[in-house]
């Protein structure tokens, strides 16, 4: 791990000191990652804000502080099960106690354990950047992820877990890798909500997708996936084609997706 650790006051001093050498750090789990990537000269403490660190509900939605670690949402009743799913896709026990949700969030890895799950349910993002607050979709958030570069993620709103015999609202998962605690080389998840479909997908070595499922065929073959140690970019689009397609009809889908 690189740079100064500094603990700061409060939110407006985190949020002044945040330039673009800098880099907040949450758990710690991914910044002190050997060969992270991730270079900064200062590492800001995220401070103690309210409700950073709590999970609560709020209008159909369960918000999760940033803070939350996977081990204390995971312990949590109001934790929707479709995300405690992806939450276990982290098999580490030490790391679930210190990996945060929102530190998840904002290293974006193409080995995602959450994001393709947090996409495919229409999640939301809370942020703090000088200029402001916000509280967007995920998919606007991957769009949109320079603009928010320096913000602080403050909190990941889910939508809580469907009851009744009318729900229409369900979310599935999916991990490929070759142990439990390996990287995932595939993470791909479905979401139906009140007959809309949403994607989510992870692939290693080439990035975070979101593709529409009315032709989400023809968004994913403009994907760029590559051959590596995992396997063939043919292995791995045959992988995704069919994960989605029997997703799509546990889901109730259809007709099958156009390809
Ligand atoms: C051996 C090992 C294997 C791993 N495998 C995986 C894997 O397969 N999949 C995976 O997804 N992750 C993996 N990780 C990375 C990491 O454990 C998780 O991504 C974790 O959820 C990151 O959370 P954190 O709180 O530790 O973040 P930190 O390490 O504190 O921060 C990570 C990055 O996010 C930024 N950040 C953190 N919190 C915020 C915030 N609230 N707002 C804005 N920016 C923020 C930091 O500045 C930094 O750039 C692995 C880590 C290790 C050590």
């Amino acid at each position: 791990m690189e740079g100064e650790l500094i603990k700061v006051s409060g939110l407006q001093e985190a949020l002044a000191l945040k330039e673009p050498d800098a880099a907040f750090f949450a758990g710690g789990t991914g910044i002190g990652y050997k060969d992270s990537g991730i270079h900064a000269g200062k590492l800001i403490v995220i401070p103690d804000i309210q409700g950073i660190r709590d999970i609560s509900e709020e209008d159909g939605y369960i918000r999760i502080g940033a803070l939350v670690t996977f081990t204390d949402a995971l312990e949590c009743p109001l934790t929707p099960d479709y995300l405690k799913e992806a939450l276990r896709f982290c098999g580490s026990l030490q790391k679930r106690n210190m990996a945060t949700v929102g530190g998840n969030v904002a290293s974006w890895r193409c080995d995602s354990y959450l994001i393709p799950t947090l996409m495919a349910s229409g999640a939301e993002i809370c942020l703090e950047d000088k200029d402001g607050s916000y509280r967007i979709g995920i998919d606007r958030y991957a769009d949109e992820r320079d603009r928010y570069a320096d913000a602080l993620i403050t909190a990941v709103m889910v939508k809580a877990e469907a009851s009744g015999d009318d729900a229409d609202f369900k979310v599935l998962s999916r991990r490929y890798a070759n142990t439990v605690e390996s990287h995932a080389y595939l993470t791909i998840a479905m979401g139906r909500d009140d007959g809309e479909y949403r994607i989510g997908l992870a692939v290693k070595g080439s990035g975070i997708f979101h593709p529409d499922i009315m032709n989400w065929g023809v968004s994913w073959k403009m994907a760029h996936v590559r051959d590596d140690m995992f396997g063939t970019e043919e292995y791995k689009r045959y992988i995704t084609c069919t994960t989605l397609e029997a997703m799509y009809e546990d889901l109730g889908g259809e007709g099958g997706s156009e390809s």
